[in-house]
């Protein structure tokens, strides 16, 4: 089985097969398990694949904040 991964760092998409802890080749970072299977990848065109780029840019900059809103409130008490 194939899965396409995504990196949260720079945001390369990656096939990887079977391996649970993908690494991204470019920066290192743990690569996120995208909910694509490989086939819909491989259907996929260039635009297709920049758009949900860009929804796991937002995902992940959404978690980003709610996750330093946390470690703030934690700071103030
Ligand atoms: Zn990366």
């Amino acid at each position: 089985m194939l899965h396409i991964f995504i990196c949260p760092k720079c945001f390369n998409y990656r096939i990887v097969s079977r391996k649970p802890d993908a690494i991204c080749f470019h920066c290192g970072a743990t690569l996120h398990k995208s909910d694509i299977d490989y086939v819909e990848y491989i259907d996929m065109n260039e635009q297709e694949r920049k758009k949900y780029k860009d929804k796991f840019i937002n995902r992940m900059k959404m978690f980003k904040e709610k996750v330093e809103d946390m470690i703030t409130e934690q700071e103030v008490k």
